[in-house]
């Protein structure tokens, strides 16, 4: 176990999606509403759902790519494939490249 400086515990603040605790350099504000952070992971995965409900009300072949893009990974992530060793790490990497 580490002890972590004091400075740097209280400069951390709690993204309002997930709760955990981060430096504000890795925080995203809202535009009206600066007081409200979330943290790097949260915001892609706001992005993720954004862009879902954008393709569901607009139908398009490319938001039909990504639905069966998106199918394949929930399926992946169902059945733990992205925490298997090798594999699951070059299932993440992928991941970070996919819409
Ligand atoms: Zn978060």
């Amino acid at each position: 176990m580490t002890v972590q400086p004091e400075q740097e515990t209280a400069s951390r603040m709690g993204c309002w999606c997930c709760g955990s605790l981060y430096p504000e350099a890795e925080l995203v504000r809202l535009g009206q509403h600066p007081e409200v952070g979330v943290c790097l992971a949260c915001a892609r995965w706001l992005q993720r759902r954004a862009l879902a409900r954008y393709d569901e009300h607009h139908p398009t072949p490319a938001a039909r790519a990504r639905a069966a893009v998106q199918a394949v990974r929930a399926a992946v992530i169902r059945k733990g494939w992205h925490e298997r060793g090798v594999l699951g790490a070059l299932l993440r990497r992928i991941d970070r490249h996919l819409p």
